[in-house]
């Protein structure tokens, strides 16, 4: 299945009419970076950084357009801006306009990365994603162990729960209460074992049904990476959504990720969808910074035998075959369920285990990838400072 083409999306602007100088959209060139794949579209609507949001109208009319056409999936329309001034990319502080939710443009006058869409957080060195391609496999738990232990080696961490519908962050990290308001309308981060936090679960009941409709998912995500007072931060971690379709697609697209991380446990049909995942990072030009086998084993705590009860090595191997690097295994215990949900991270709360001590290689070894992508050049990070 390929649903629409570029092309048709292009034709298909054609009708959007640019009021203020009564030509269409596509003829005044202000359509760059269509992609369509598999019914998903993206494409920036390009305008002056002094017409900014005014523009939203106009962003929105082109959304509209392709949202009708059949075969389209999801539409992600972004105003962009090319900055003036040579000046200004991520950690630079580049202007900020507030984003009207729920499915705000994204700021004008921001530096262009590779992605025209993709966009850093003012002052946030590396932004790095954990993903997985299916829930349940301990993705949370590990992106709340790694942050934790980036934290502990010396970094300046913040940690995104980027579910909209079951974010599990407030729980696993202990945290309840609300955000206290800055200025500006922004939102303070939550402060848990040395790391930055926010959820959305912050802002909503943990009972209460969220139902968001597909760009409103975006808004949210983009308020609580932008809106934020995240400070200076070496590290921003992503814990994505569960599943590599469409919304991870759209963050990836939409946010400048310094990379990503994805964790698997090792059966053959749980990487049979890795395998997807890294694609999809591939395709939008996000590299993967390396895979992690969750529930890896289980060493019987009676009587000290191993069982390899959901396979082993899988991981390991499937990196390997895709070239990308194998960050390390984490085993299938009791401790690790019970401080992950109960809030009490055991990075944090039983450091010298050796389940900690897995975690901090892992953590050590990813912080020395992202600080070579960062010496490399891409996507602009700053050198991480480890100590
Ligand atoms: P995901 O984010 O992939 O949906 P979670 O991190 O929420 O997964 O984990 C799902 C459940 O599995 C949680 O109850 C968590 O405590 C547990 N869990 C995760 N990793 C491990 C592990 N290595 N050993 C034991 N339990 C784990």
């Amino acid at each position: 299945m390929s649903g629409i083409t570029r092309e048709q999306v292009l034709e298909a602007l054609k009708a959007i009419i640019d009021p203020d100088v009564g030509r269409d959209v596509v003829s005044l060139g202000m359509i760059s970076g269509v992609v369509a794949r598999d019914g998903n579209v993206g494409f920036s609507v390009e305008v002056k950084p002094e017409d900014g949001a005014a523009k939203e109208p106009l962003r929105q009319a082109c959304e509209d357009m392709i949202t009708r056409l059949p075969g389209v999936i999801s539409v992600t329309a972004v105003l962009t801006a090319e900055a003036s001034a040579a000046e200004g990319g991520p950690g630079n502080g580049h202007a900020h306009a507030h984003s009207p939710a729920p499915s705000g443009p994204l700021p004008a006058g921001g530096k262009r990365a590779k992605a025209p869409e993709a966009q850093g957080v003012p002052g946030v060195g590396a932004i790095v994603a954990v993903a997985s391609a299916k829930g349940g496999v301990g993705k949370s738990t590990t992106a709340i162990n790694l942050a934790v232990a980036l934290a502990a080696e010396g970094a300046k961490v913040g940690l995104l729960d980027c579910d909209i519908y079951g974010p599990s962050l407030p729980r696993m990290m202990n945290l309840s209460g609300k955000p206290e308001l800055a200025d500006d309308d922004k939102v303070m981060p939550m402060e848990a074992y040395g790391v930055k936090c926010m959820s959305i679960g912050f802002l909503v009941e943990e009972d209460t049904p969220m139902i968001w409709r597909g760009p409103m998912v975006m808004g949210a995500l983009e308020q609580m990476l932008r809106d934020v007072v995240w400070g200076e931060l070496d590290i921003l971690v992503c814990d994505l959504p569960p599943g590599t379709g469409d919304a991870q697609l759209t963050l990836a697209q939409r946010v400048a990720l310094t990379g990503a991380v994805i964790v698997s446990t090792p059966q053959d049909i749980a990487l049979l969808d890795v395998r997807r995942g890294i694609n999809m990072f591939h395709k939008v030009d996000v590299p993967v910074f390396g895979l992690i086998e969750n529930m890896s084993y289980f060493i019987c705590p009676h009587c000290d035998g191993r069982s390899n009860i959901f396979h082993h090595g899988g991981a390991r191997e499937t990196a390997a075959e895709m070239g990308i690097e194998f960050l390390g295994e984490v085993p299938l215990d009791m401790e690790i369920r019970v401080t992950s949900d109960a809030g009490t991270p055991i990075v944090a709360s039983n450091p010298d285990s050796d389940h900690a001590k897995a975690y901090r290689r892992i953590a050590r070894q990813l912080g020395e990838t992202i600080a070579s992508a960062s010496a490399s050049g891409h996507r602009q990070a700053p050198p991480i400072k480890m100590m």
